[in-house]
């Protein structure tokens, strides 16, 4: 996905020396754990590159949990470039449990003080804690209202979900015995409508990493060298060694407590969600979530797209996937017509986020992509990419690859369904209004691909000579698991969860009243 790409939001990685129980070496170093969180996190890093952070346990230390966070690259917070300053920074954090975290925010300031993890200190040590997450909480506007309302709290970011998630998991420790983290992560549950996958560690030396009883987020885990390793993907964890990796069942919680760990159900079993997109765009292409490889799914969708092309392919015709995320789907699409899959498109890799990020949208696109006269000139182009969120910038693209490129026909082929609908689990697609699709169909095709003129007429609003998308019943055999256990909801408009359907009642009622903008909640315009 190129133009406004949606983002996910957060990453998150785990190390924890369990010696013995992990199958500890005698080599291993105990206090090594801060170590092996930033590149883990540099694996993961297509989750968020707004902020990152990093809190330790160490029982030899004071502070016993010790926290450094700072908005920028995973590189730029570790000091990754300056070895003396990194060395420094790792032997501060020294511990033998360390959590760290890599932020992309849907809502909340760009300010350090909405990375993660937070900590939340207290005087006895059960009580102390530091968490990240990734997710969102749907039922924001209802728990906060709750906690200020009802429980006399004050919330200092109220737009925050992770200080909201802080107070209720700080609630669950109110007792003055430490409580038992199954139970608590049930009563969570009974209170959070959303998606969440967390890492928590305690001054008591406890960790705990759960995921949402439907598992929406990826989450896995693994072991090497007497360490526990968690991830939100599996690249993470492969490019640590790690071997045999799990997945962490939705509903399911890795608790250590005293060293020893235990995998413990909070909820009883439910239908899965996960979430599609990890495998169309959001996931790394090398990770592999619920045994599926990202990069197989990708290349199986662009078969699937290449098995409803109607154009009669010429030895004019060239594909050129848009860089990076539709390379594999572009390739496989590519293959299956018989036709060369082309660069044509050069994607700057060093240009920052943050030079990107201007409203000019030809200079956006210029500053992002070269493209390659010498490739596109009089051909006509098959433009794969991977999903078409808000369409603001593509136009533009198509616009270039004609004008910069010479491209004599831009036919765009989207390996993904149309984005019907929000997405209120933590991506930044929040109301109908913003969306590209249905502005042109009230409803999504579940079968079957879109009626012709209503391509034709989405092709049109982009500039392009024509356009095909992936219908919904495609999707779920090239990713390689039943449809039930996905979540589809943004193409589908079927959501997982109660608070997701009670959302979009809201985002439909907010396009009737002509309300857009801001994000979708019980009250429009209200930044959860
Ligand atoms: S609504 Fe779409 S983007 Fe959001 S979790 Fe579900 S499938 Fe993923």
């Amino acid at each position: 996905m190129f133009d406004d790409s949606v983002r996910d939001e957060c990453g998150i990685a785990v190390a924890a020396y369990l010696g013995h129980e992990a199958g500890g070496l005698e080599t291993a170093d105990p206090v090594d754990a801060a170590r092996l969180i930033p590149g883990m996190l540099l694996d993961i890093q297509n989750r968020g590159q707004l902020a990152a952070g990093i809190s330790t346990f160490s029982p030899e230390r004071r502070p016993l949990i010790r926290t450094h966070k700072e908005l920028g690259a995973v590189s730029e917070v570790f000091k990754l470039a300056d070895k003396v300053a990194n060395k420094a920074l790792m032997q501060r954090l020294a511990g033998t449990i360390a959590i760290g975290h890599t932020r992309y925010s849907t809502c909340g300031a760009d300010d350090v003080s909405y990375a993660q993890p937070l900590e939340r200190v207290h005087g006895k040590p059960f009580k102390w804690f530091s968490f990240c997450f990734n997710g969102n909480v749907a039922n924001h506007q209802q728990l906060a209202g709750k906690l200020v309302s009802e429980m006399g709290y004050h919330l200092t970011r109220p737009d925050s979900d992770t200080e909201l998630f802080m107070h209720y998991l700080a609630f669950q420790q109110r007792g003055q015995r430490k409580a038992n983290w199954r139970k608590a992560l049930g009563a969570l549950c009974r209170v959070i409508d959303g998606a969440w996958s967390l890492a928590l560690i305690n001054a008591a030396g406890d960790l705990v990493v759960a995921r949402d009883p439907v598992g929406i987020k990826p989450l896995c885990y693994g072991f090497r060298d007497g360490y526990l390793l968690a991830a939100s993907e599996s690249i993470a964890l492969q490019n640590m060694g790690v071997r045999d990796i799990v997945d962490v069942a939705p509903g399911t919680a890795l608790i250590v407590e005293q060293g020893r760990l235990r995998v413990e159900r909070f909820v009883p079993e439910r239908r899965p969600a996960h979430c599609f997109f990890e495998w169309v765009y959001f996931a790394n292409v090398a990770s592999t979530i619920e045994s599926q490889s990202v990069y197989a799914a990708r290349a199986r969708l662009g078969v699937a797209l290449a098995e409803l092309e109607s154009e009669t392919v010429t030895p004019d015709h060239i594909v050129v996937p848009v860089p990076d995320t539709s390379k594999a789907a572009g390739d496989a699409f590519a293959y299956t017509l018989g036709l060369p899959s082309i660069e044509g498109l050069v994607r700057n890799r060093y240009v920052g986020r943050t030079f990107i990020e201007t409203d000019d949208r030809a200079a956006k696109v210029r500053r992002k992509f070269v493209a390659l006269r010498g490739i596109l000139q009089g051909r006509k182009i098959f433009l794969v990419d991977d999903s078409i969120v808000r369409s603001t910038t593509l136009a533009y693209l198509i616009d270039y690859m004609r004008e910069e490129g010479g491209a004599a026909e831009v036919h765009v082929r989207i390996a993904c369904p149309p984005i019907m609908a929000p997405c209120f689990y933590g991506i930044d697609m929040s109301t109908i209004g913003e969306l590209f699709a249905p502005r042109f169909t009230d409803k999504p095709t579940l079968q079957g691909e879109l009626p012709a003129e209503t391509r034709r007429a989405m092709a049109d609003a982009i500039g392009a000579d024509s356009l095909n998308y992936l219908p919904v019943d495609k999707v779920a055999s090239a990713i390689g698991l039943p449809q039930r256990s996905l979540c589809m909801a943004c193409v589908s408009r079927k959501y997982p969860t109660p608070m997701g359907r009670q959302l979009f009642r809201q985002a439909q009622a907010n396009v009737e009243a002509g309300i857009t903008g801001g994000r979708t909640t019980m009250i429009a315009n209200h930044c959860g």
